[in-house]
């Protein structure tokens, strides 16, 4: 899977480094082709260099529109190695092997960021470097492709390390990262043509993302909206783009947002071990739980908040089953999203007409990596996924008292659960269920009483003489700046605390919990969802 590299075609609108790139190539022993401006280039800095034109015996021609598009190069960069007819075609038409592509494009993003004319934009719109490279990248079984110049040093110093020869990882590398080039460049034109006829350029235009399906409107009834799939290889990461809906209303652009988030939830909880239910208002839980089964759980995650569930969309972790869909359907609720549903269930919940049953197919994989993309005005904010799972985390005991087994299994449920709700964010939670939740307030200590307040509140709706706060353990998704948070938590009756750790104040909330009797663990990851 080595290949030597014996004959280099070297065409750069960027000409930084090219020079000592291709001096250091012909020390290596590797013959250069280039074209016209990059031929000049390093024939004044004394290399030896053979002409494009020379290699297709024809010349460049109309403004260098065509310079490189002729067979001679392409079947150099297409041909397959060992295969007897490639090779044979090759001989027939004195084609060469080229064994090393190095181009950069025309400059078309400059050209449209310093307002050139329309004549001067077409021009500077790539036509042979995009098709070379292309061409390469798909034969990298043989061929190497750089189109960035950051990658001229790690290519020689790999074939220095190795005879000078590439290996077929570093090939396919370079190849990948050639696709993404030539695919931004196209949606840079793409982007900017829309724009010239005063359109929009939608995911699917500037992207390459497919239209999933319009959406009626958007966050408000004066937004337009749709749902676009992006790119997902081979194996889609289950979620709203990969449901199947089996009923119900039309989804909604806040039904998508909120499915997602309940869905994401669940994927938290290993159906082999449990099953977990989640309920989700605007994007945040009103109620998460454990239980030996679908019905259990959804009974224990309705308890924590029954007045915010009505209306919300429920997502299961496992096959829905009848007992659960019955339950279910006693309140109004917008979606119910699970892996798959039995017949029975479907039967159920096919009762009320409006409520919409989507099949995802199986579960998202909590600690799988990904890229979550927001935009701002004029860009786009790009992370990785928050895959870190509190099973994979160090937990530290920071009090004098550690936590007993029961509220470790509690505190480890809740951190899991913060996870997913906005911060900042307070998680109170009993015997595998969220007892009371805080979400998206601007203090901790204000998301800490709200949590005990809506804990208050289900108690007293449900007849039962204590909160269910009392005895419970308690979540942050961060650090507690101050010790009040913690004491507003003490007041609510927990005691047990989970906490990232690491604030400047840290001491003086261990002391707080000590004076208190607390338990408390530092995770050392933060949980923050903005
Ligand atoms: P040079 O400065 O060497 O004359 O031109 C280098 C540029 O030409 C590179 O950006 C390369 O992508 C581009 N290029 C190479 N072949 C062709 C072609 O056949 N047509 C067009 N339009 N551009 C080409």
């Amino acid at each position: 899977t080595d290949r030597p590299v014996s004959r280099a075609l070297l065409s750069v609108s960027d000409k930084t480094g090219i020079v000592d790139f291709a001096r250091a190539l012909a020390d290596l022993g590797v013959a250069l082709v280039s074209t016209g401006g990059t031929y000049k280039t390093l024939k004044d800095a004394g290399l030896a260099v053979t002409e494009v034109a020379e290699l297709t015996g024809f010349p460049e021609m109309m403004d260098g529109r065509v310079k490189t598009l002729h067979p001679k190069v392409h079947g150099g960069l297409l041909a397959i190695r060992g295969n007897e007819e490639h090779e044979a075609a090759a001989r027939t038409h004195g084609i060469l092997p080229i064994d090393l592509l190095v181009v950069n494009l025309y400059p078309f993003e400059a050209t449209i960021a310093r307002g050139a004319s329309w004549e001067d934009t077409i021009e500077n719109i790539d036509i042979g470097g995009p098709a070379m490279i292309r061409a390469a990248s798909k034969n990298h079984d043989a061929v190497t492709v750089v189109v960035d110049g950051a990658d001229y040093a790690p290519v020689l110093e790999a074939m220095r390390a190795n005879k000078g020869a590439t290996t077929l990882d570093l090939r396919r590398r370079l190849a990948a990262k050639a696709y993404a080039r030539t695919a931004a460049y196209d949606a840079a034109i793409s982007t900017w043509l829309f724009e010239q006829l005063g359109e929009t350029a939608t995911p699917s235009r500037a992207f390459g993302g497919t239209l999933a399906q319009g959406l009626r409107y958007g966050e408000n009834p004066h937004q337009w909206a749709a749902f676009y799939k992006t790119a997902q290889g081979a194996n889609p990461r289950p979620g709203v783009a990969t449901i199947r809906q089996l009923q119900g209303k039309e989804l909604s652009y806040n039904n998508l947002n909120d499915t997602d988030a309940a869905y994401e939830l669940v994927g938290e909880f290993d159906p082999a071990r449990t099953a977990a239910v989640a309920i989700i208002k605007h994007a945040n839980p009103c109620g998460v739980a454990e239980g030996p089964d679908l019905l259990a759980a959804y009974e224990k995650a309705l308890a924590c908040d029954p007045v915010s569930a009505f209306g919300g969309i429920v997502a299961l972790n496992r096959t829905l089953d009848a007992e659960a869909a019955k339950k279910i359907v006693e309140i109004f609720t917008e979606v119910i999203i699970a892996p798959d549903a039995t017949e029975e269930a479907k039967a159920i919940v096919a009762a009320k007409k409006n409520l919409r049953l989507l099949l995802a197919g199986g579960l998202p994989d909590p600690k799988a990596p990904g890229v979550i993309v927001k935009s701002v005005a004029g860009g786009l904010l790009v992370q990785s996924r928050d895959n870190a799972v509190v099973d994979a985390m160090d937990l530290k005991v920071v009090t004098k008292r550690a936590p007993t087994a029961q509220e470790l299994t509690d505190l480890r449920f809740a951190f899991r659960v913060a996870k997913h709700v906005k911060s900042n964010t307070i998680v109170y939670a009993k015997d595998g269920a969220t007892v009371g939740i805080g979400a998206g307030q601007m203090s901790r200590v204000d998301s800490a009483r709200i949590a005990a307040r809506k804990a208050q509140d289900a108690a007293e709706a449900g007849g039962w003489a204590v909160p269910l706060t009392k005895g419970s353990v308690v979540a942050s998704d961060a650090f507690f700046p101050f010790a009040d948070g913690l004491l507003a938590a003490v007041e609510a009756g927990a005691t047990a605390v989970i906490q990232p750790g690491g604030s400047m104040r840290d001491q003086e909330v261990i002391d707080a919990a000590d004076a208190a009797g607390l338990a408390m663990v530092f995770t050392g990851v933060r949980h923050f969802r903005h």
